[in-house]
């Protein structure tokens, strides 16, 4: 229960830097593209990897990336951390 709470403490920010990437993973195999910021050379590493291998199953991926940051909660008990 308190291990919950504490969760509320970390907030996911998203990197504004990296922006929306894309990325194609074969189903088959499992081999999967570098992340790029242009979604169409995603689904081109998909037929390049369809052409060489015959692999016909993917799965195209749009990420963000972020940093879990934890923020410090308003002083409660007095304790101060180390
Ligand atoms: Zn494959």
């Amino acid at each position: 229960m308190s291990e919950r709470k504490g969760l509320q403490e970390w907030t996911l920010q998203i990197d504004p830097e990296w922006g929306l990437r894309h990325m194609g993973k074969c189903i088959i195999c499992g081999a999967f593209s570098l992340d790029t910021p242009n979604a169409s050379e995603a689904r081109d590493w998909c037929l390049k990897h369809a052409h060489a291998t015959g692999d016909d199953s993917f799965k195209l991926m749009a990420i963000h990336y972020g940093s879990a940051i934890f923020a410090e909660p308003p002083s409660v008990n007095g304790t101060s951390p180390t």
